[in-house]
């Protein structure tokens, strides 16, 4: 997923914005993380050479950023 919720003050982060971040700030931030919907711990991933930067979760079954269709992906979402 693209966003996430950092939970100290409720901040939306883009995963973008996230990866832009000092890593100090972002160390302390990133253990607070969860989805926006289902509040789900949320783990971000930094980017890779040919990936960019998203935030995982294992969202609850109800969790609306993951579409039903995806089932067993919902983790990579
Ligand atoms: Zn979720």
């Amino acid at each position: 997923m693209n966003r996430a919720l950092c939970l100290p003050n409720n901040r939306e982060w883009t995963a973008e914005e996230f990866s832009s971040l000092a890593p100090p700030r972002r160390d302390s931030l990133k253990r607070r993380l969860v989805c926006l919907d289902c509040g789900a711990r949320a783990i971000f991933q930094s980017a890779g050479r040919r990936r960019r930067p998203v935030f995982r979760a294992s969202h609850r079954k109800d969790c609306a950023v993951v579409a039903p269709a995806w089932g067993v992906f919902r983790f990579l979402q």
